[in-house]
């Protein structure tokens, strides 16, 4: 039996020519990428519903702003007219709130706010350009308040009390005209303003969105397609390494045991018979030793060619050892299954090999072939194991005659029309 590691035809294993180094690159690039994209989606998301929620609470004080500044009024208006302490309290409180409120609402849109993302240029025109200025404006209120509160209710001056109602009347229109429109304008371009910045994120997301898709399809198409296909074909050749005899292409030992056993399995059930022959190269052994190993394989393949050329499609072969071969014949008669044989024997014979000799030059050998066969034979309980140890005893027989020749040990023969 042959030990030798036997030769590689395919280069599929080729390092060199093995695309999947690269597309494994490839595809922890795409998968990196996906995963920027995927990170800076969320940091947008984050950033939007932060945004919202601070724009919603921009929009709240201002709001508040203007009932606080409704407070401040409808308080002095009952506190100049009925000098209560009560309504004082009240609208200095609001004032108060009114105040703070207002600290926290430029603090915010400041230029320089820590809440930098939160920047509104609408809400700082509002405040502090023209034609609203309306922190100018607030102060200015705050400041008629002050004054109004300073005033005694019950002193009976009547400057003092022409004093108070002009301030009233002057923080009154302050308050229902100037101060309202300013901040209706302010609410009104902060709402715009937010409304424009969010669609701008909702593009970027959904371009972001779009992107990974597109990135996606990419990686499916050009990184797992052609690594599936390659997997593929490296399965291909793997299976076809399992079964093939590399040097002559027939079947290896194991693929002629495997098709043995499932053609006498098709044998025993259709009651067909079969004929198994072993075959062997004469004095192979003087071959290599005469013209070298080398040769020694080109006589091996050149004997497969001889083997493919003369048996049928449904016809088994295989080379099951060294220079030993391996035949199975389903459904052939006694006198074909000889006829077959001999042909092999012969043509073995008459066609020498063609090989280099050490010094170059083209030369021809030829070659004998000793077979040993059974059958043809109903198959009952055999294995194929049996019926090659039944052949190989043929083949004992063979050699013992003189080789180059055809043998057999059965002693029953099997009634025609096979
Ligand atoms: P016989 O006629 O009795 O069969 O004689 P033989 O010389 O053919 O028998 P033997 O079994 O003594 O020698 C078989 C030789 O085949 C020995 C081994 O070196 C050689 N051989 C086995 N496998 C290979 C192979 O793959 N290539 C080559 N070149 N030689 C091989
Ligand atoms: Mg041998
Ligand atoms: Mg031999």
């Amino acid at each position: 039996m042959n030990t030798r590691p036997q030769k590689t035809k395919d280069t599929a294993f080729d390092k060199s020519s093995d695309p999947t180094g690269m597309l494994t690159h490839a595809y922890l690039l795409a998968l990196g990428l996906i995963a920027i994209l995927t990170i800076s989606s969320h940091m947008i998301t984050a950033h939007i519903s932060d945004r919202q929620k601070k724009g919603e609470e921009i929009s709240y004080s201002i709001e508040r702003q203007r009932t606080l500044l409704q407070q401040v009024i409808s308080s002095a208006d009952s506190y100049y007219r009925l000098g209560q302490k009560l309504d004082y309290d009240f609208m200095m409180q609001s004032l108060q709130e009114f105040e703070n409120s207002h600290k926290y609402l430029t603090t915010i849109i400041s230029k320089k706010s820590s809440f930098a993302d939160y920047k509104s240029p609408a809400l700082f025109r509002v405040y502090y350009h023209p034609p609203f200025n309306l922190d100018e404006r607030i102060t200015h209120f705050h400041n008629m308040t002050m004054e109004f509160a300073q005033y005694d209710p019950k002193d009976k001056d009547t400057k003092v009390h022409e004093k108070r109602k002009k301030l009233l009347d002057e923080m009154s229109y302050q308050a229902s005209s100037v101060l309202k429109s300013a901040m209706d304008a302010a609410i009104e371009s902060y709402q715009t303003e937010t409304l424009q910045k969010g669609e701008r994120f909702y593009n970027i997301q959904f371009s972001a969105s779009i992107f990974i898709l597109i990135v996606l399809a990419a990686e499916a198409l050009f990184i797992f397609r052609p690594l599936i296909k390659k997997i593929k074909d490296y399965n291909a050749i793997l299976q076809r390494y399992a079964l093939e005899d590399s040097l002559t292409g027939l079947n290896n030992r194991r693929a002629f045991m495997n098709a043995g056993e499932i053609e006498i399995k098709r044998a025993q059930r259709d009651k067909t018979p079969m004929t198994t022959a072993l075959l062997d190269l004469d004095h192979f052994k003087k071959i290599n030793d005469t013209y070298g190993h080398e040769t020694g394989d080109r006589v091996l393949k050149h004997f497969a060619n001889i083997l493919k050329q003369t048996f049928r499609a449904g016809d088994i072969t295989g080379r099951v050892g060294g220079e030993e071969f391996a035949i199975i014949l389903p459904k052939i008669s006694h006198k074909g299954a000889i006829t077959i044989l001999q042909r092999l024997c012969d043509k073995t014979a008459s066609t020498p090999c063609e090989f280099k000799t050490a010094n170059g030059k083209k030369d021809t050998l030829s070659y004998t072939v000793s077979i040993g066969f059974t059958g043809p034979v109903i198959i009952k309980d055999q294995t194929i194991d049996s019926l090659l140890r039944q052949a190989d005893e043929g083949l004992y027989k063979a050699k013992e005659e003189g080789r180059n020749r055809l043998a057999t040990t059965d002693t029953a023969r099997i009634n025609e029309p096979f």
